[in-house]
């Protein structure tokens, strides 16, 4: 389906990323082979997401002589919305080895589908870092937009957003709250469920990844 992508927004579109998100969004894939695609979906995912990190000049020397490569500018921090979020941090250590990973505990009320708060842990050079929020599921947009309102206000200066699946309803929230904040993500849904799932989506990407439906 062609759709028009949201100023501020990325989908990686590469036929690895396709593919994998079609195993994760199968009924029948099994936690094992989600816990798997969904780790190099990941990889994929930062990967493009990582693409415009800034680097300074590390002079260096190889067996043979004095050069100049790069080396990352700012210290990288992954901020996973708990739970679901976990499950995309591995893959992203596959490729991001000097990184400090931080935690945001996000509960969506069953009733009113709104944020609550309930862990926050993240390093203190906060402020000097790259900060990726990661969350499978840009649903609502309200959880992903209440952990990065409360990154800033802990002094988070540069924030990107990575997702696996999005809806316009999620992109619209998370945009229009935060327009500093770039989203990257594997495919746009058409919308939500009366239950705030996308569809089609992947079902709950928390239960899917640990095995607890
Ligand atoms: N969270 C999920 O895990 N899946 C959805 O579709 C929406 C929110």
């Amino acid at each position: 389906m062609s759709q028009a992508i949201p100023s501020g927004v990325t989908v990686v579109d590469h036929p690895l990323v396709r593919v994998k998100l079609t195993r994760l969004r199968d009924e029948t894939t099994a936690p094992e082979e989600f816990r798997a695609r969904l780790a190099e979906l990941s990889t994929l995912l930062i990967w493009e997401a990582t693409r415009d990190l800034a680097t300074r000049i590390a002079t260096i020397r190889t067996p043979l002589a004095e050069t100049e490569g790069a080396a990352l500018a700012r210290p990288i921090i992954i901020a996973p919305i708990l739970r679901a979020g976990l499950g995309m941090v591995e893959g992203m250590l596959h490729v991001l080895a000097d990184v400090s990973v931080g935690h945001i505990g996000m509960k969506r009320d069953e009733h009113t589908h709104r944020p609550t708060s309930y862990y926050f842990n993240l390093p203190a050079h906060l402020p000097e870092a790259e900060v990726i929020v990661v969350d499978p599921m840009l649903a609502t947009g309200h959880s992903s937009s209440a952990a990065i309102s409360q990154l800033k206000l802990a002094g988070a200066k540069r924030i990107r957003f990575v997702c696996c699946v999005c809806c316009p309803e999620g992109l619209s929230q998370v945009c229009g709250a935060h327009p500093d904040v770039r989203v990257y993500t594997a495919a746009i849904d058409p919308g939500l469920n009366e239950k705030a799932y996308i569809v089609p989506g992947l079902g709950d990407a928390g239960d899917r990844y640990f095995g607890t439906y």
